[in-house]
């Protein structure tokens, strides 16, 4: 092994060596070298999403964190190519701050069963049944979309951002769950409106409840396929074997596991509640490589993970996915310019709010 091949090793192997086997973390180290000399010669950046694979994680990109982070450092970069381990709606957001920059995901079947909940014509079809009403769209939507909405949000601001708001009515998209936990969060009431086209009498119906209606949220039907699995039997089946151990949600699980949980947050409040908040052992209800990658940080406290669960579309960005994007420049993120201005608007309004 080169020298700088066997420092790398040396560094993973330290992080890791609970995690992931040892011959594998040999490939990873000369792969993880190949990759940062590449970022090097073209003045690239690498942005990690926390749900990446461990190695890759803790090897190769120059920022690591939640959708919002990621967001704001994809915002400020001097780099000329961005390479975004992450989904492609996140590249996407990428693209949309960085018009001027080549943005890359480094597999094209990275997609998100949220983003492709919902369309732009399935905004404009919302704004037109509830004219004047504020739309909210969680960044983890495609482009189209954010170019219908008024402002984006992550889960770690949706909140704050409906709020900021201060109207009484708000279209909320497209997660169905995180629009209930934001809605009991901030007191709201939220309607999901019918899939299918609405009747009059509905629509009458939706308008007469409207007027005694302090304050409202509309939703959609998009799920996570990853957190929605997760159930209250769950948490209950762990807490009977581990009494001790603080479960942690994250606000695309239902309802009722966020209610059963400990604590819910994003991925980012929840890497800062296992590091301020000491206890023997923690269940974590999100994607399983963040377990991993907190596991890594944490090495003195026990991260149980139900591991059967991991995302696919996270699970398509691999180390010699990167490579071959910065090889090649592939899958480069292109946007239709007039679209890439209005999704700005939302996105940049989101950043402001903070
Ligand atoms: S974890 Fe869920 S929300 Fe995140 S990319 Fe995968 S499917 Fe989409």
């Amino acid at each position: 092994m080169k020298p700088d091949v066997s420092a790398l090793y040396e560094r993973l192997r330290e992080k890791l060596h609970d995690i992931v086997p040892d011959a594998e973390l040999q490939i990873k180290a000369e792969l993880a070298h190949r990759i940062l000399q590449l970022k090097e010669e073209r003045n690239a950046v690498i942005l990690g999403h926390n749900y990446m694979e461990a190695a890759l994680f803790h090897s190769i990109p120059d920022f690591k964190g939640d959708s919002l982070e990621l967001c704001r450092k994809a915002a400020t970069t001097d780099k000329d190519i961005i390479v975004f381990c992450g989904v492609r709606f996140m590249a996407e957001t990428a693209k949309i701050l960085n018009p001027t920059k080549t943005v890359l995901v480094p597999s094209p079947k990275a997609g998100c069963s949220l983003a492709e909940s919902i369309t732009a014509e399935d905004v404009r079809a919302l704004r037109a049944k509830y004219p004047g009403v504020p739309v909210v769209t969680y960044v983890n939507t495609y482009a189209d979309v954010k170019a219908e909405s008024d402002i984006c949000c992550t889960s770690g601001n949706a909140a704050k951002v409906v709020e900021s708001l201060g109207v009484d009515r708000i279209i909320f998209l497209p997660d169905e769950y995180l629009a209930k936990n934001v809605a009991k969060e901030t007191g709201k009431r939220i309607i999901i409106p019918s899939r299918t086209p609405i009747s009059a009498a509905t629509q009458a119906a939706d308008a007469a409840s409207g007027a005694d209606i302090e304050y409202e949220m509309i939703g959609w039907h998009g799920r996570c396929e990853v957190h929605e699995q997760f159930t209250v039997e769950d948490i209950e089946n762990v807490r009977r074997q581990l009494p001790d151990v603080v479960v942690l949600a994250h606000p695309e699980c239902s309802p009722e596991v966020v209610e059963a949980s400990d604590f819910s947050g994003s991925t980012g409040a929840m890497i800062s509640y296992v590091r301020d908040v000491k206890a023997a052992r923690y269940l974590l209800l999100t994607e399983c490589s963040m377990g991993d990658n907190i596991a890594a940080e944490n090495p003195d406290r026990e991260m149980v993970r139900l591991c059967s669960i991991r995302c696919p579309h996270m699970n398509e960005i691999t180390m010699e996915q990167t490579l071959a994007a910065l090889e090649q420049t592939r899958y480069v993120v292109d946007l239709d310019e007039d679209l890439r201005r209005r999704a700005e608007r939302s996105v940049r309004r989101m950043i402001e709010i903070g």
